[in-house]
């Protein structure tokens, strides 16, 4: 046996072989940081082509670190999608703030379990503490109570899950739904616009793809509060029960903001639940100019927004806010004998408020990451990536060469190139095409979404690293890609 199969053959890695590979590591994440540009944002190769390169079997018995370490290089980094990239503005783009990667350094090596209290006093107070903090910087109600969850499709399955617990002559915790002839069709309602995640709580909890009632939207992508208002009707007509209104402030095609006084009205003349999906825009809420698309905030029962979107925070940490914990207790609590503690009336134990046992120390990123920016940090970013979206759209809007397809309230940028007398699926493939061929330059990511039957690509500015430069060079980018598709078409 070699030295250093016997150093492994019981416990950890010794202490003195961490402490090496970690400074390692840092330094490698510094650099890797610091020449972030230079790597391509979006990897050129073909699924299959990381995993033919790793070994089917495991090893038998350990390898040098100095072994694993030159291998992220050689097979994890070819692989990888470079999210932290400044021209990644694909989707909705998640970065990782210098604070929040320590943050998840020490998460990692406390390791933690937070279900209860006293299972990490630190955690469970940090967590009550900076959702306090979050909420001020949001300018959210004050009797908002807050959870941190992994996702926002976590976040809204829970607040489907308190709205269907809210009213109580359903008998759901006790009796369940299936086999029941007194229960009526619950229904839920969102826009034709609305994220999946709304879909995937209905399949969860049982209410099915037809418990949706999708509401038409307005030529600006915004559900329409008069066609709710007949929906709920029209359902109640039939017998069915409404449970949950869904408002989504910052939909996921092109940001559009719901109007949420109007649906707030709707939702408390029916005694309907109202969840607020602002998962991506939410964050918007801390900045003055914003307020007017949370106006009515106050009446919603519940809410989400993702820290990991557009605040910075390496993913995952989403955050759920409701007026209503006794509901979200009342819908998930059960404590075995084994996890009764003495703090029980008197502490946080979040294991009672969601469907998870155990929970990571997520609160801890938050704690380093607004400490780190602070309020006006944090508002100063978010401010300059609204002003670059709106630089981008007057580009977009200038060109004879492109057309905008939605309105950009926040800095998602909706748009398509134009090519004489082309239209319908000809002009859709153009601009399928033009899109993929920007992505293979590895200079940039764009995605892409379909409005009104239009191939739309999508731009999003919303990563700490992006800055003017790097927006003006995309739109180079694109004009270049353009011309070159223009005057040779194949
Ligand atoms: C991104 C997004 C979601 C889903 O977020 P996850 O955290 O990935 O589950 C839901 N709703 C909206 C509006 C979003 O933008």
């Amino acid at each position: 046996m070699s030295a250093l199969e016997e150093s492994k053959s019981i416990g950890d890695m010794p202490v003195e072989e961490f402490r090496e590979f970690g400074h390692k590591m840092i330094d490698w994440i510094a650099d890797y940081l610091k020449d972030i540009e230079e790597l391509p944002v979006l990897p050129d190769i073909k699924p299959g082509d990381i995993k033919s390169q790793l070994p089917e079997n495991p090893p038998e018995t350990g390898e040098e670190f100095s072994k694993i370490f030159r291998d992220v290089d050689d097979l994890i980094l070819p692989g990888v999608t470079h999210w932290n990239h400044p021209n990644f503005m694909a989707y909705f783009n998640s970065t990782a703030s210098g604070p929040g990667i320590l943050a998840e350094m020490l998460t990692a090596a406390f390791n933690i379990n937070g279900m209860v209290w006293k299972t990490c006093p630190s955690s469970a107070e940090l967590e009550e503490t900076m959702l306090n903090w979050l909420k001020q910087i949001l300018n959210l109600p004050e009797n908002f109570w807050g959870i941190i969850y992994d996702t926002a499709s976590v976040s809204t399955m829970h607040a489907v899950a308190c709205a269907r617990e809210y009213y109580q002559d359903l008998e759901i915790r006790k009796r369940g739904m299936s086999g029941r002839n007194d229960l009526q069709r619950l229904r839920v309602y969102a826009s034709e616009h609305a994220h999946s995640s709304i879909d995937k709580a209905a399949l969860t909890l049982g209410l099915g793809l037809e418990g949706i009632h999708k509401i038409e939207v307005d030529d600006q992508f915004r559900m329409i509060p008069e066609k709710l208002a007949e929906a709920i009707e029209e359902d109640l007509s039939k017998g069915y029960y409404p449970i949950c209104v869904v408002a989504t402030i910052g939909t996921t095609s092109t940001t559009s903001a719901d109007p949420l006084e109007k649906i707030a009205e709707i939702a408390k003349s029916k005694n309907i639940w109202l969840h607020v999906d602002a998962a991506h825009s939410g964050v918007t809420a801390m900045l003055p100019e914003m307020a007017e698309y949370f106006s009515g905030i106050e009446h919603a029962d519940s809410m989400v927004v993702n820290p990991h979107k557009w605040l910075f925070t390496p993913i995952d940490l989403s955050v759920f806010y409701t007026k209503h914990p006794d509901v979200l207790k009342s819908a998930f609590s059960l404590v075995h004998e084994y996890l009764k503690t003495a703090e029980d009336n008197s502490a946080i134990n979040y294991m009672d408020y969601g469907i998870q046992l155990g929970r990571r120390f997520r609160s801890l990123k938050l704690w380093f990451i607004i400490r780190y920016f602070g309020k006006n940090g944090l508002a100063d970013r978010i401010r300059e990536h609204i002003r670059l979206g709106n630089m981008f759209t007057s580009w977009v809007d200038a060109s004879e060469n492109f057309e905008r397809l939605a309105p950009v309230p926040f800095s998602t940028v909706c748009f398509r190139a134009l090519k004489e007398d082309s239209s319908g699926e000809e002009i859709n493939n153009f601009n399928q095409n033009l899109m993929d061929e920007i992505n293979k330059t590895g200079k940039l990511f764009l995605s892409h979404t379909k409005l009104n039957e239009k191939f739309s690509i999508r731009l999003v500015v919303s990563g700490i690293r992006t800055e003017e430069r790097h927006v003006k060079e995309a739109w180079n980018l694109i004009q270049k890609v353009y011309n070159e598709k223009i005057n040779d078409p194949n």
